[in-house]
């Protein structure tokens, strides 16, 4: 008999212990995750959320039942602190509340830790990051005090834009502050950038880019009787923007500490095969902490880390399906989304390595498609309020389909009547 640990318990985890049950895995599942809560999704926390819209039900993953109907041993509100593996594969990890738990497969699902930013003030009250549900359940209440009327989002990534564009439907007077020199740089080309730094200024936003953060100023300590709240944030050039909230959205690092421990490889994350499985042949690692070859187009473009839910359960199954010995491999396309305000940006492949773009409708209509192109070969698509743009195009890319460009710009034409037979092997 086998026993599976997995370490995690989000959405990696979850769908990795659903996909043993549902490939008929009966052995014993340990999943324990260090949160005290039980699993839950992410996406909310940053959107319905913080509007006040959702109860603790509506984000939770599965039920305390669905855990109990499929005998897989939930414990949350611990840490796997120490991992031992013998040779043989049987192992021992061990606890920070001194669980004692013995496995013979592993599977580390360990996410990412939000970025902390090393300036100072951070510790004001009023300053938040938005990783996880203790976050978001500081956040929410926070955000929604009635003092709270100056909001500051420090980083123009999808979690700042996402709480920012929360604030502003809360009424709350808003301003962005974005290092680099456009919004969700690392992720899209600059025609996608453009709309939204247009579309968070038409709701009313401040977008300040290239504006770096010198410290976080807050009131005196002492003054006060207790931890002194945020008064405002100071840039490098020495401009103040006063603030009654500070949430700093700067990013993730994956947890790769136990897979240092457990000495697999690690370089930005932890190092997988399109098997899911690590560089000891028998771990296997799922979802945030993850970093494998290009899943689409395979083979092209090097390692990526994919923050995303997609990801995370396409990850899981394939990683569930290498514990039992089966041939798997993730080669489906990867795909995003992300909603602000009325907009909802829905992204289908990597636009790694693109070398040409194609703008489908008008951005200023709030309803296009940015089309990103490698050697001639269509490789992803950002869709700004086109569900169907997007749907043809996850389609055509999961057949190894390409759009040409000069169809692609043809708004006259359905997208999916464009879609032909790639001509070219992209290099890699
Ligand atoms: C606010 C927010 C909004 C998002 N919005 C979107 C969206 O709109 N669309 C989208 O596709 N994606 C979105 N994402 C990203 C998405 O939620 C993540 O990609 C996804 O949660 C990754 O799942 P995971 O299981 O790999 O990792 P995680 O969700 O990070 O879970 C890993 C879990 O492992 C636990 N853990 C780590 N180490 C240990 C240990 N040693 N012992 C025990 N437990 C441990 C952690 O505490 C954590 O609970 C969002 C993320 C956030 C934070």
């Amino acid at each position: 008999m086998e026993t599976t640990l997995i370490v995690g318990a989000c959405q990696a985890g979850v769908q990795l212990a659903a996909t043993l049950r549902d490939l008929g895995d009966t052995d014993p599942i340990v999943m324990i995750g260090e949160e005290a809560h039980r699993p839950y999704q992410r996406p909310p926390l940053s959107k319905g959320w913080l509007k006040g819209e959702l109860e603790p039900d509506d984000v939770v993953l599965r039920t305390r039942q669905w855990f109990a109907d499929r005998e897989i041993a939930l414990i949350a509100g611990d840490r796997v602190v120490t991992i031992h593996r013998e040779s043989n594969g049987t192992g021992i990890a061990q606890t920070l509340g001194g669980r004692q738990i013995a496995f013979t497969r592993l599977a580390l699902t360990t996410g990412a830790a939000v970025r902390r930013l090393a300036l100072p003030g951070t510790d004001y009250r009023g300053v938040h990051y938005l990783r996880d549900a203790d976050d978001a359940i500081a956040l929410g209440p926070a955000l929604a005090e009635p003092g709270a009327e100056r909001v500051v989002v420090i980083g123009g990534g999808f979690i700042g834009l996402e709480a920012a564009s929360a604030a502003r439907q809360l009424g709350k007077h808003v301003t962005i502050v974005e290092g680099t020199g456009r919004l969700i740089g690392r992720v899209v080309a600059e025609p996608t950038s453009d709309f939204y730094l247009a579309a968070h200024r038409r709701r009313g936003t401040e977008v300040l880019l290239g504006a770096r953060l010198a410290r976080i100023l807050g009131e005196d300590a002492s003054a006060a009787g207790r931890r002194g709240s945020v008064t405002g944030v100071e840039l490098e050039d020495g401009r103040v923007i006063p603030a009654d909230l500070v949430v700093i959205g700067i990013g993730v690092l994956p947890r790769v500490e136990l897979a240092v421990q457990l000495g697999l490889e690690v370089a930005g994350g932890i190092v997988v095969d399109e098997a899911c499985r690590t560089s000891d042949g028998r771990t296997v690692a799922a979802g945030d902490c993850a970093i494998m070859p290009n899943p689409y187009p395979a083979g092209v473009g090097g390692m990526v880390r994919i923050e995303s839910v997609n990801n995370a359960l396409e990850q899981a199954k394939v990683a569930a399906a290498t514990l039992l010995g089966r041939d798997a491999a993730y080669v489906s396309v990867p795909w995003f989304w992300s909603d602000q305000a009325d907009l909802k940006l829905q992204i289908a492949g990597l636009s790694t390595g693109y070398d040409d773009v194609v703008v489908r409708g008008d951005p200023d209509a709030e309803k296009f498609a940015v089309l990103y192109y490698r050697d001639g070969r269509l490789i992803a698509a950002d869709c700004v309020n086109q569900p169907a743009e997007f749907l043809a195009i996850k389609q055509a890319l999961s057949k190894g389909k390409t759009i040409p460009s000069l169809a692609a710009a043809d708004t006259g034409v359905p997208l999916k009547q464009s879609v032909v037979d790639a001509p070219v092997a992209l290099a890699s």
